[in-house]
């Protein structure tokens, strides 16, 4: 499964798969799913588990600056605020665009 076309629309990212299918990822969700180490909240050198004030990012961390895919495999969003240590692997992009589609609310 690989995307044809990532395009960032309006608060969504995009990403037209080469099966024909499509994702829409509210951005927003998208950055709290970070799947880095600082967002997920791994501990530190000292083991302490760091949470992140993620009600207290500003909008910059909800917009997109640019999109890199690396290795071709993973997608690596460069958010507005700087932040750049998130690897989305293309099925994460995936499930979290089958998560939230349609507006989501009524999940399993
Ligand atoms: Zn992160």
């Amino acid at each position: 499964m690989r995307p044809k076309e990532i395009q960032l629309i309006g608060e969504e990212l995009a990403v037209k798969w080469e099966t024909g299918e499509e994702s829409y990822v509210p951005l927003r969700e998208l950055r709290r799913a970070c799947p880095c180490a600082v967002c997920s909240g791994e501990p530190d050198l000292l083991g302490m588990k760091r949470r992140p004030p993620r009600g207290a990012l500003p909008p910059e961390a909800f917009r997109i600056e640019r999109i890199e895919t690396v290795g071709g495999y993973v997608l690596r969003p460069i958010w507005k605020d700087g932040h750049d240590l998130g690897i989305y692997t293309f099925e994460l992009i995936r499930a979290l665009g089958e998560r939230f589609a349609g507006g989501g609310g009524s999940g399993p």
